[in-house]
């Protein structure tokens, strides 16, 4: 690019120092011009001047040489008027000679300049005798005129083009040159030929009869050209070195940028270049800078949070997998809730048997202002409605619109826990009621439809913006995972529940009696209290089974289920070991106290008969309860010990005459038989008055180890293919 402009300039500068020196050149042709013409004008008059002073002299012959010898001529002829030389110099140049009075230009190269005076006085009609006085055109003369015009000088032989050389004072290398440069030219045109010189013609003129070549050479200084050249080299040379840089410093941060990309693209986002200006390129590489710090914090933030969610699935994995703790596992999930969605505060509320929303677990939420106990929230708006709808939503809520009994909050997201079940219903998720489990509402699931039965909720995204469509996705995916969780440890309870309850009456069954001794007896031991342990068996049951049925039998016992719930406290324990055998436990009780219990137990049987088959036609069954009771520690230090204590009083009951109790005190003695009367004491229970004596021949009352069903009678219980636990009392013992 720049190199033209400066071939241009150089081109305009070589063409202007030419022009210039064309010019001066023409002008010294002009002035040399001027001078041949006066020189060659000078000469003539001196031939004049010779040739008069020779015509005019006395002695023409003496005259003659004095001219010569003074130089005024190179050489003088007199001749005659008949044309006979009188007196000449020898030898006489060579014809043609060329008078300086001609104007025309001369056929053929002159051989002098001469001028012819006539002598004075010649005989009249004669024609008078003449002087001519010569200058030889040779190359002496050609060089002398040189040397006066300051110019070359060159003769050529004729006028024409084509004339040849004649005598020049031009060197050998150029006369040609010369001589043809000025063919067609007039007087006044300055050529410039090949080897170096301009050239004008002079044409014969007034007093100057010669065609002369004139040339001088050219004054252009090479050097000037050597400098221009160097200059133009220079310049080439100063622009290849700037361009060289330039684009080495344009390019060095392209070629940064393009390492820096390079290492970004195979992952590592440390990369960085120089900002080096605030060009272009320095903002390119400032953007790329920032871009790349950004990114890195970007994939910090990612990996940390990825690492966190990592560790927050590795804990609810663990938890899910390893652990049947519903409160733990509610706990959990909050918590990953939280931290995924970035809350100030949540709560896992499940649907309780009276269809509120209850906390099970909360995390940032302060306790509700109603009272002790867990927030509660009625099936309404905002959360409660996600419960109604199965819908998950999320919002902001206005503080003076804030439904009544929701947590307050500015911001919410809440989605259902539902698991695939049809029933809809509510589950009954409270522990078991203490007299005895709960039944679960509702039928049996059939998988068709999720029921909804809690809501995840999140308030107040940290931030203070909304929680978006986005929160929604995650949480709406992570809750149904976690509510399969959820309802699976549910079903696990429930399960186990079932493990631990006696199908038809309700009634924990031998096994969680085993459990329940174990524990009670090891609470009254630590804490010195006491532990009364009844043992129950309904008399001549089998009776009843044969004179209304095994069903109405049935009903009995579900009838007789009822009636000792209803009549024992919350934290004491009524179990059906199989049979028409039960067992109560009363913690923290007494004989005295297990007796009135016992009392009221065989009241409540006794004084109302039970009704059995349709309801069109009821039949009443009256029911009396054989009970008899063992006291922890005063009747056996194990649970088994205890057990068998009240196994051998109700033996004693029954012995006594049923349809009473007796207490154990004196369990190692030999075990009464039936009809016998109750051992007598004050730790021994006294046959309530009034109790019914049955006659010990009832039909189904068979002798002693008459009807023993599962295992030979014996007033002991012994444990069951297990001794570890407690061992139910036999049916059937024969009594
Ligand atoms: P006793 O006063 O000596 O206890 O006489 P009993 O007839 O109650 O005593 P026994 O142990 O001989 O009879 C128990 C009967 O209870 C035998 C069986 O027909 C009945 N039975 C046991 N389990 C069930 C049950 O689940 N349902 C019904 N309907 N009857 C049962
Ligand atoms: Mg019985
Ligand atoms: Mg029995």
């Amino acid at each position: 690019m720049v190199l033209g402009p400066v071939l241009v300039g150089a081109y305009f500068v070589g063409s202007a120092v030419n022009n210039i020196d064309r010019s001066r050149s023409a002008d010294r042709l002009a002035v040399a011009t001027t001078a041949v013409r006066t020189a060659v004008n000078v000469l003539c008059q001196q031939l004049r001047a010779a040739a008069e002073v020779v015509a005019l002299a006395a002695d023409r012959a003496a005259a003659v040489g004095q001219v010569v010898d003074r130089g005024l001529a190179a050489a003088v002829r007199v001749t005659d008027g008949a044309g006979q030389v009188l007196h000449a110099t020898a030898p006489l140049p060579a014809a043609p000679w060329r008078d300086c009075a001609a104007r025309t230009p001369a056929e053929a190269p002159p051989g002098a300049l001469v001028v012819r005076v006539e002598l004075p006085g010649g005989a009249t009609g004669a024609a008078p005798g003449a002087v001519t006085a010569m200058q030889p055109v040779n190359p002496a003369l050609v060089a002398r005129l040189a040397v006066l015009i300051g110019a070359a000088v060159t003769l050529p032989d004729g006028p024409d083009p084509t004339s040849r050389l004649q005598h020049t004072t031009e060197p050998a290398g150029v006369r040609e040159a010369v001589l043809g440069a000025t063919g067609g030219l007039d007087g006044e045109q300055v050529v410039g030929t090949s080897d170096g010189r301009y050239v004008r013609r002079v044409g014969p003129s007034d007093g100057q009869p010669l065609s002369l070549v004139l040339s001088v050479p050219r004054a252009q200084p090479v050097s000037l050209y050597v400098a221009l050249a160097a200059a133009v080299l220079l310049t080439v040379l100063l622009v290849v070195v700037v361009a060289g840089r330039l684009a080495r410093a344009t390019s060095r941060p392209l070629v940064e940028l393009a390492g820096a990309v390079d290492r970004v693209a195979r992952g590592d986002l440390t990369a960085r270049v120089p900002v080096r200006g605030r060009d272009e390129i320095g903002r390119l590489a400032g953007a790329f800078n920032r871009m790349t710090r950004e990114t890195g914090t970007y994939v910090a933030a990612l990996t940390s949070s990825r690492d966190q969610l990592r560790g927050h699935l590795e804990v609810l994995g663990d938890t899910l997998a390893s652990t049947h703790d519903l409160q733990r596992i509610l706990r959990v999930i909050l918590h990953s809730a939280i931290a995924a969605t970035g809350a100030r505060a949540g709560a896992v509320l499940l649907v309780d048997s009276a269809g509120l929303l209850v906390a099970q677990a909360t995390e940032g939420l302060e306790a509700p202002a109603g009272g002790p106990g867990p927030i509660r929230v009625p099936l309404g708006d905002l959360v409660g409605a996600v419960t109604v709808s199965g819908e998950a939503r999320c919002g902001r809520v206005e503080p003076a619109v804030a439904p009544p009994g929701e947590p307050p909050c500015r911001t919410y997201i809440a989605v259902p826990f539902a698991a695939p079940r049809a029933d809809g219903a509510p589950r009954a998720d409270a522990a078991p009621r203490d007299g005895g489990p709960s039944p679960r509402a509702g039928g049996p699931p059939d998988g068709a439809a999720p029921a909804t039965f809690g809501v995840l909720a999140l308030y107040d995204r940290l931030g203070g913006e909304e929680f978006d469509d986005d929160d929604l996705v995650t949480l709406r995916t992570f809750a149904g995972h976690a509510a399969v969780a959820v309802d699976n440890v549910r079903v696990h309870e429930e399960t186990q529940r079932l493990s631990l309850t006696d199908p038809l009456t309700g009634l924990w069954n031998y096994r969680y009696l085993r459990q329940s001794l174990r524990r009670e007896v090891e609470r009254a031991t630590r804490f010195g209290r006491m532990l009364s342990v009844l043992a129950l068996d309904l008399d001549r049951f089998k009776h009843v089974n044969d004179t209304h049925g095994h069903a109405a039998g049935d009903r009995v016992l579900v009838e007789f289920a009822r009636r000792i719930r209803g009549e024992i406290r919350e934290v004491d324990l009524a179990f059906r070991l199989g049979g028409e055998e039960f067992v109560v436990l009363l913690p923290e009780t007494d004989a005295t106290g297990a007796t009135i219990v016992a009392e009221r137990l065989g009241a409540a049987v006794r004084d109302t008969p039970i009704a059995v088959g349709g309801l069109a036609a009821p039949t009443q069954v009256a029911v009396t309860v054989s009970i008899g009771v063992a006291v922890h520690p005063h009747h056996g230090g194990t649970g088994q010990e205890v057990l068998n204590a009240a196994d051998k009083a109700l033996y004693a009951a029954k012995a006594s005459g049923r349809d009473t109790c007796r207490v154990a005190g004196a369990a190692e003695a030999p075990a009464t038989g039936p009809g016998l009367p109750a051992p007598a004491g004050p730790a021994e229970g006294t046959p309530r008055a009034g109790a019914r004596r049955e006659p010990s021949a009832q039909p189904g009352a068979g002798g002693n180890g008459s009807e023993t069903e599962a295992a030979p009678g014996s007033g002991a219980v012994t444990p069951r293919g297990a001794t570890s636990g407690p061992h139910p009392p036999r049916q059937s013992r024969g009594r």
